[in-house]
């Protein structure tokens, strides 16, 4: 055993496992693998779901042994959920790397938390170390830890928790003038193979992966495999991390390469979904950045008239007022419908996926309907090129972001008025459809639900706004189940400024196009 382990570990570690060995009662099967140097091992346990935490008792001290500190667990299991779910794995072991080897081997004579001042057990304790040598107990350390992690000044993550309490944390985002960073930036992304197709070239070269490459000390070292090998992935990742506001992902972005002006289907930029969500640290890294705050979305909407409506007053100042004016929504004032009349389609008390369904007419005016049609008309359509090279004619699309709750508003407007003691909330994510051939159908299906951006709900019902009549065909239709039999329950007519909502579940078709054009609205709603 002693021999394997020799070779594999070298003559000084295996001393110094000895060594640990002795003076420990019990370890963890995680604190072995730490002290032979297996970070692959840790970052497994880890992803299996071992509390980090869990440590095993010094030889002779009898005072805690076989008991554990509940409190140290608990955080061990909120570090672990934090760690999984944010932070790359490569982080979080080096992390627990440290962890163990802080945990002191000798009792202590002194052994007082410099944090908590509690005195401590030294099965609790650890010290950081050169050069400072401070001891602090196991759950102050986590507890600095996790209040400093995501932080945007935090690079190298582990530091002694007494040290950092007395020097300030500055942020150090000392970089070149925007306009370098931005083209430094762009280069390296222009230098990435474009897609998938050219990965193998990029990839070539590799060796096998050295142990020590599975932990790294700093956020910009350990983010850096996760994003991305060819543009397609990295603007993926980009457009994913700005989203979930992680900060050093977005920076990692920055440092090895992105077209900061890049702009999802809806038009927006990584600027303008962070000036909407309220990203105040990242709307500064991607102004100090270069980023162009006058980029508008599809619908002519600026990340600051965004950050304006959605009350972030500290974004809204940093970014310049510009607002693009080619398409005025908000200003305008329409006439609301007086009164709505809701149609059921199937009742709540029917026993099927579609209980619930309904419709309402003149949900809008009907010159709000207009003005929709022209927003629409300034919008880029995206044609499905699968069915097109198959040579089906079928629908395009245009995606529509109600960032600015134009249309939310007024539908949230309509169904409140209608549903007695729901809870309303119209998704921003919409998308124009436009049926312009004849002979279009939808196959029969069921939708699915989205996640809000900003808020933590989930959808449940599907709409479609009709912004045309269509006297034939285009009917949608809501079937019993999804069978071959297609046994019709309803049928819904497009109808100018009609709102159809079903449950997502509720298997539906759209029947073959007749009259023409069939536009229409689509999103989601959560009516709960
Ligand atoms: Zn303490
Ligand atoms: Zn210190
Ligand atoms: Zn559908």
């Amino acid at each position: 055993m002693e021999t394997m382990i020799h070779s594999r570990i070298g003559f000084d570690r295996l001393q110094a496992l000895k060594q640990r060995l002795e003076k420990r009662e019990t370890c963890t099967f995680m604190e072995y693998a730490a002290w032979i140097g297996r970070s692959s091992i840790i970052g497994s346990m880890m992803e299996g779901g071992i509390n980090p935490c869990l440590r095993g008792s010094l030889r002779g001290n009898t005072a805690t042994n076989g008991a554990c500190n509940k409190e140290l667990l608990d955080i061990g299991t909120e570090a672990l959920k934090k760690f999984l779910l944010a932070v790359p794995l490569s982080l979080s072991t080096h992390v627990v790397q440290r962890v163990v080897d802080m945990r002191v081997l000798e009792p202590v004579q002194r052994s007082v938390c410099a944090i908590c001042d509690k005195e401590s057990s030294p099965d609790d304790l650890l010290c950081y170390g050169t050069p400072c040598f401070h001891l602090f107990c196991e759950t102050c350390f986590w507890k600095d830890l996790l209040a400093r992690i995501f932080l945007p000044s935090t690079t190298k993550v582990v530091i002694c928790p007494v040290c950092s309490i007395q020097e300030s944390p500055s942020c150090s985002m000392t970089r070149s003038d925007p306009q370098t960073c931005c083209k430094e930036s762009l280069d390296l992304y222009l230098s990435l193979p474009s897609g998938s197709k050219d990965i193998q070239t990029a990839k070539k070269g590799k060796g096998k992966i050295r142990d020590d490459t599975y932990a790294s000390e700093s956020w910009s070292i350990a983010v850096a495999p996760s994003l991305g090998y060819t543009q397609a992935v990295r603007r993926d990742k980009f457009f994913t991390h700005v989203e979930r506001g992680s900060f050093h992902f977005v920076k990692g972005c920055i440092d090895r390469g992105i077209d900061l002006n890049l702009r999802n289907e809806y038009g927006q930029t990584a600027l303008f979904i962070s000036a909407w969500y309220g990203y105040l640290e990242i709307v500064q890294l991607l102004l100090q950045s270069g980023a162009d705050p006058s980029v508008a979305c599809n619908a002519g909407i600026t990340p600051w008239q965004v950050a304006k409506r959605c009350n972030h007053q500290q974004i809204r100042d940093l970014l310049a007022e510009c607002s693009c004016g080619s398409f005025t929504f908000h200003e305008e004032v329409f006439p609301k419908p007086l009164s709505f009349e809701l149609l059921t389609l199937i009742d709540t008390t029917v026993d099927h996926p579609g209980a619930g369904s309904f419709f309402i007419d003149r949900a809008i005016d009907n010159t709000v309907a207009d003005k929709l049609v022209e927003l629409w008309q300034m919008l880029p359509v995206v044609e499905s090129l699968t069915k097109k090279a198959m040579g089906k004619p079928c629908s395009v699309r245009s995606y529509f972001c109600d960032s600015l709750g134009w249309i939310s508003n007024l539908l949230a407007d309509a169904l409140n008025q209608t549903l007695e003691d729901k809870e309303i909330c119209v998704f921003p994510h919409m998308r124009y459809l436009c049926y312009r051939d004849k002979g279009i159908c939808l196959a029969r299906h069921v939708d699915l639900n989205r996640q809000h951006p900003c808020q933590n709900i989930r959808s449940t019902h599907s709409f479609l706004l009709y912004l045309f009549d269509c006297d034939e065909g285009g009917e949608t239709t809501l079937l019993q189940d999804l069978s071959r039999d297609e046994i019709a329950l309803t049928s819904v007519k497009p109808r100018k400024s009609r709102l159809l909502c079903f449950p997502h579940a509720c298997p539906h078709k759209g029947e073959e196009t007749v009259d023409l054009p069939k536009l229409l609205i689509r999103g989601e709603v959560s009516i709960v």
